[in-house]
């Protein structure tokens, strides 16, 4: 059984990982990691995918359908998966995380900091600026991961996509929030792949024109996943798009515990023979 460290860059579009993220590009060149193409489920909106990114299933089945439910999702997820399976979870990420996965509608004071071992994800860190920075958030991750040795641990930006909302999706502050975060990553990954863990880096949807998205282009749907980790069939494999909804159940089986009861099964193998 191995970690698995899962970093969801708000916003990052496929094109902008691209331009921007040279760390994570140069690993996947270099034959240290995996890079795919992802199409994101619809809509194309932050707290939808979030449910499909941990649940791996389609907005039709979660119920997440915008940006407004904060209730708890109750069905299966790689949170709720790992805890039946006894591994330890961990979440340094937006607070709607804590709204789907934990709390239900988030108590700014009672909820912020959550370091005894309680629910789904056993210990959080939820930050709900949407300019807490992403420097900040990651060393959140690191303390989480230092402190508490998750199997599974959710790191989750947002910078990026609030520079889109703000700035426009052609400004310069995009394209610095994707430059930052893939320096903060060049950072601190090599210790994670160090430690054995996995670490996959996707985001839930891209950005359309004026920075915003939720509907059905390739510029919203279209976004990055690099996968890192000894068992990992490394290597460029952009011609293959993945589909958003096999993301959980490929964070199952890095995990190696049972996935989701309605899970769809994975049709591409990312690991090595
Ligand atoms: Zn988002």
């Amino acid at each position: 059984m191995a970690k698995v460290i899962f970093v969801i860059l708000d916003g990052c579009g496929f094109d902008l990982a691209q331009e921007c993220c040279g760390y994570l590009e140069h690993m996947a060149e270099s034959g240290n990691a995996a890079k795919y193409c992802v199409r994101s489920q619809l809509p194309s909106m932050s707290r939808p995918l979030y449910a499909t990114l941990l649940t791996g299933l389609p907005v039709s089945s979660h119920g997440i359908g915008n940006n407004m439910m904060s209730r708890k999702i109750e069905t299966d997820s790689v949170f709720s998966l790992c805890s039946e399976a006894n591994l330890e979870t961990a979440a340094a990420a937006y607070y709607w995380m804590s709204e789907l996965f934990q709390h239900g509608t988030f108590d700014h004071a009672a909820h912020r900091y959550q370091l005894t071992k309680a629910g789904n994800i056993h210990h959080g860190l939820y930050y709900f600026e949407d300019d807490y920075p992403d420097s900040h958030l990651f060393l959140d991750a690191e303390f989480l991961r230092r402190s508490f040795s998750p199997d599974f641990l959710l790191a989750h930006s947002m910078n990026i996509d609030h520079a889109g909302h703000v700035h426009g999706v052609s400004s310069m502050q995009r394209s610095l929030a994707a430059i930052k975060a893939d320096a903060v990553l060049a950072a601190l990954i090599p210790g994670w792949l160090a430690s054995g863990a996995y670490v996959v880096v996707t985001a839930d949807h891209g950005a359309g024109a004026h920075g915003l998205h939720g509907g059905n282009t390739p510029e919203q749907r279209t976004v990055p996943l690099y996968l890192l980790g000894s068992g990992i069939q490394t290597g460029v494999f952009v011609d293959h798009t993945l589909d958003q909804l096999w993301i959980a159940p490929y964070l199952c089986q890095m995990l190696n515990i049972n996935a989701g009861r309605e899970m769809r099964r994975p049709e591409v193998n990312i690991f090595a023979q």
